[in-house]
């Protein structure tokens, strides 16, 4: 993910009100974050702990959401949609995320199963087993790397579907907030 300035980081939040991209705290060391091998960038909130931020690259721009960890616990097999990592090395835990607009404003949410502490970058880069003798492991890795980017910004992710309706877990607006200020 390209480097991004705090201003732009908060307007780019799509699914907020004006207080809440205001309220937004950076996570730990924001200015030197290593941008290489961070497909989205994602931190929990230090002072609300049940919410947190992600931030995907879209169509060369950037676009975050606030998500929010639900009551609900998933199984303890529970896979998440975005990594699926089979060895379950972090806890999966349900988000779910305001829509953006006034659909959001009117309580509709979406909902996704993914890692808790956003840890699917780490965990698309491990080195895969060797499934088979012969079996490309660098390949193999290259092709989880990818898919992670393809579930973060598509339709498991933020994704920018001109259907409302996808089961996506937030549709930015094709056009800029127009009502980003009165939110
Ligand atoms: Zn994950």
């Amino acid at each position: 993910m390209r480097p991004i300035r705090e201003e732009r980081l908060r307007a780019a939040l799509i699914n907020t009100s004006q207080r809440e991209r205001k309220a937004l705290i950076l996570p730990p060391g924001f200015g030197s974050l290593p941008r290489d091998g961070l497909d989205h960038l994602g931190w929990r909130d230090p002072k609300q702990p049940l919410v947190g931020y992600v931030f995907a690259e879209l169509e060369n721009d950037v676009v975050g959401v606030l998500l929010r960890q639900a009551e609900r616990t998933p199984g303890t097999t529970a896979q998440c949609s975005w990594c699926e990592d089979v060895q379950l090395p972090n806890p999966v835990v349900f988000f779910s995320a305001k829509r953006p607009g006034a659909a959001g404003r009117n309580g509709d949410t979406v909902g996704v199963l993914i890692c808790a502490d956003s840890e699917c970058s780490r965990n698309v880069r491990k080195r895969p087993a060797m499934a088979y003798l012969g079996f490309d492991v660098e390949a193999a890795r290259q092709h989880r790397i990818e898919r992670l980017r393809e579930h973060v910004t598509g339709s498991r992710g933020i994704s920018r579907g001109p259907d409302a309706a996808e089961s996506a877990l937030v549709h930015a607006p094709r056009r800029r907030c127009p009502r980003r200020g009165r939110s």
